[in-house]
């Protein structure tokens, strides 16, 4: 099958004559077509990566990439006097994540695809996802995310289950997406769904009742959890996904001739951070509706479930009220009180119980349950064994391991900087797509001029494709002749966009000041807050109000430039990401599991300021200290200083002028013409007397390093030098090493 063929038999006419709409919708017919034709592994055990989030982005590049067949239509397309870039702008990205965690997911399922192994996705099929974020009077407002139309990429199947909370019983059905590996098999991302979910309870922005759970249960990704009904409902939506999980593996192993207790043989289930973890119980209460005794159910399922930790940060480790459970899944209660009653029998350790003060915690019976724990970058783990889940280790040495995350190659490198990847290609030969180890090849052209100028050619030519973009879809016009210095990831303190803001307002005084940098700067960022998280919306709106201020300065606007896009999401990233000159991965040490926009941006030839935390330190390992800015203090001084307790921010803003400066600025005049005081008190008044995350002893070491960065700028062979080794040393982080290790230690399929 063509597309000039598809398109004849879809529309009984020409590419030529075809609208994008018509164009795109034949090309999704017939990709979904091709996918669906494609084999999948039907060896007899499969891993299930049990996720509330997979946030895949547009699937039709990508699809196409996968399926080999993009040069040639895209050819067909330009032949016809189309582009496949403007096409691609119809396909609606679904938000079913909210960031690292869900585009994890998404690059594991492309994976695991791409190395043929027997594993799919089970998550939910939220309508209007997370939301879509618009700036409304220096703002962010949340407003729904529709992704379904009549013509989607999902599959609607004959697979329904009965889902039973307290008092009510739902119907669900699944609903598959095919997940296209690189020159290989398929696999599948279940989405599960009821078919009574009404769309229009939906108010103006994303209110509705959270109550009416037949109507509202896949509405949204993790509805406001700030009131009580939303944190229910959130405990609906898990139990539901988890229990349609349960099912269908059962169903699965059962078909394949399982007798249940030798499950193991047949399933393994990976379990993304705790939003999946009633399947444990849930699984036992299966086991023993097929007449399975409770003792060995729980055995079985001892040996068939892994958790993925992703954080330490206290708030974001889910501990339900044990009255939740008993109103929505009442049928788990008296299953969970046997798992802990024997944790209770056994271990002395009390930080280790799974129910503590009427709260039942999830991660505790995932660690207990389980077979393996993980971590997701080297530190992380390091610290989940020695301070985080130290008890826990204690125990259970051997469960913990360490999995450094990945993203996968196809979209964060052929489909996003197809200039990039196929200058590599003619450098050092394809074998990198399948091996991406085999970039380090590049290390040999260091000293390549050619090499090196055409590197930075590219760079330049990403970064005027990204102005034409955000110009054309967000009317903001960056200045193309400025070094691009970008902040794209979710807002939270722990990742300090405050600090960034801080170094801003800090270079702005100094350009006030006479001090002109010797090449324009443009500062971007690119953030959703969680729609209850206040000091985070703040930010937002302080950045936005520095847009003004900074952006209108006629002393100034010529030097620096400050920018906050709106709705940052998969295809933005796309966008972005090429285009980056200096990539700031500023989190407070010890606070960000491993970040993978590091790796993204790196592999896309952009250099690294950042703190050692996360991925990063083992970023810095691999480019070595010539090839990425580090600062700020480490992650055990961090650590030691939140154990003593005696973080007193205020002190170091009256030691230091130029930090008092630039926080001050947040409630000058200049400012607030532009903001709101509540929103800028409220902001300043946190950092003054709390700054949680630490910021303020960073300030310092932070303003000098950035400084430094620009700087060695201006040395272009050098800075492509560095740009160069960044791309070479970039295969570790390919997400096929990370499911390749996954699969090693922990599924073990064959
Ligand atoms: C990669 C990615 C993230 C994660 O970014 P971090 O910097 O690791 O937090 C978040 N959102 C989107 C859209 C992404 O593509």
């Amino acid at each position: 099958m063509n597309l000039t063929k598809a398109v004849e038999a879809k529309w009984n006419k020409t590419v030529a004559e075809c609208s994008n709409e018509e164009l795109y919708i034949a090309l999704l017919e017939m990709t979904k077509e091709l996918a669906h034709e494609k084999e999948s592994n039907a060896g007899k055990k499969k891993v299930y990566y049990v996720s509330a989030e997979f946030l895949i982005g547009k699937l039709l590049s990508n699809n196409l990439i996968n399926l080999g067949i993009y040069d040639e239509v895209k050819k067909t397309l330009e032949d016809a006097g189309k582009t496949l870039a403007e096409i691609e702008e119809i396909e609606l990205e679904p938000s079913l994540g909210n960031g690292g965690l869900g585009r994890l997911a998404a690059c594991f399922l492309d994976s695991m695809a791409t190395l043929g192994m027997n594993g799919d996705g089970v998550g939910l099929n939220y309508h209007y996802g997370l939301f879509r974020q618009v700036f409304d009077w220096g703002k962010q407002k949340e407003t729904p995310n529709p992704w379904i139309t009549e013509n989607s990429w999902l599959n609607k199947t004959e697979v329904c289950y009965p889902i039973d909370f307290g008092g009510m019983r739902v119907w669900s059905r699944m609903y598959d997406i095919d997940v296209c590996g690189y020159n290989n098999r398929t696999t599948k991302l279940h989405l599960f769904d009821i078919e009574s979910v009404d769309e229009r309870i939906v108010e103006d922005t994303i209110h509705f009742d959270k109550e009416d759970i037949m109507k509202n249960l896949t509405l949204f990704l993790y509805p406001d959890d700030s009131d009580e009904q939303g944190r229910l409902l959130r405990v609906y939506q898990q139990y539901f996904m988890v229990s349609n999980a349960a099912h269908l593996i059962l169903d699965e192993a059962v078909a394949k001739g399982s007798n249940i207790y030798d499950l193991a043989d047949y399933a393994v289930i990976q379990i993304n951070d705790t939003h999946p973890s009633m399947i444990i119980p849930e699984l036992i209460r299966q086991m023993g509706e097929r007449g399975i005794l409770m003792n060995d159910a729980i055995k079985i399922v001892s040996k068939v479930c892994a958790y993925t930790n992703h954080t330490i940060l206290a708030e974001a480790l889910e501990k339900w009220p044990m009255h939740f459970l008993e109103k929505a899944v009442p049928q788990l209660m008296p299953i969970i009180r046997e798992l802990d009653n024997r944790i209770k029998e056994k271990v002395t350790d009390e930080s280790t119980y799974i129910i503590k003060d009427g709260l039942v915690h999830m991660a505790h019976m995932d660690i207990h349950y389980g077979f393996s724990v993980n971590g997701v970058a080297y530190l992380h783990t390091e610290i989940l064994k020695n301070t985080e889940l130290n008890n826990f280790y204690k125990l259970y040495p051997k469960k913990f391991n360490n999995k450094t995350n990945g993203i996968t190659f196809r979209r964060w490198f052929m489909e996003c900087n197809p200039e990039l990847s196929a200058y590599v290609t003619s450098l050092i030969g394809d074998d990198w797509k399948k091996d991406a180890s085999k970039l380090e090849k590049l290390g040999k052209f260091v000293n390549d001029t050619e090499v090196l100028n055409n590197i930075l050619a590219i760079k330049e030519s990403k970064k005027e494709a990204a102005v034409q973009y955000l110009a054309k879809t967000q009317n903001l016009h960056l200045n193309k002749d400025s070094i691009f210095d970008i902040q794209v990831k979710r807002l939270h303190e722990y990742k300090r966009q405050q600090l960034n803001v801080l170094y801003v307002i800090h270079k702005y005084f100094e350009i006030k000041a006479g001090n002109i940098p010797s090449k324009p700067i443009t500062v971007i960022f690119g953030a959703k807050a969680a729609p209850a998280y206040t000091i985070a919306k703040d930010i937002i709106h302080l950045i936005l109000a520095l847009q003004h201020v900074v952006n209108n300065d006629p002393h100034v606007r010529q030097h620096l430039n400050i920018y906050m896009v709106e709705n940052y999401n998969v295809t933005l990233a796309e966008k972005l990401i090429p285009a980056c000159d200096v990539s700031e991965q500023i989190s407070l040490a010890s606070k960000e599991a491993s970040g993978t926009g590091n790796m993204k941006f790196m592999l896309n030839g952009a250099v690294t300021l950042g703190t050692m935390d996360g991925a990063n330190v083992e970023i810095a390992e691999l480019v070595g200290k010539d090839n990425i800015y580090t600062f700020g203090e480490d992650s055990q001084t961090v650590i030691d200083r939140y154990e003593r307790g005696d973080y007193c921010s205020r002190d170091y803003y009256e030691a230091d002028e130029r930090l008092k400066r630039a926080v001050d600025f947040i409630v000058s005049d200049y400012v607030r013409r532009f903001g709101d005081d509540e929103c800028l008190y409220r902001l300043y008044n946190e950092l003054l007397n709390k700054d949680w995350f630490m910021t303020f002893p960073d300030f310092a070491d932070y303003v000098e390093t950035r400084e430094k960065v620009y700087a060695d700028y201006e040395n272009r062979e050098a800075w492509a030098k560095k740009m160069l080794v960044n791309i070479s040393k970039a295969g570790f982080f390919s997400s096929d090493r990370t499911i390749a290790q996954y699969n090693k230690d922990i599924w073990k399929l064959k």
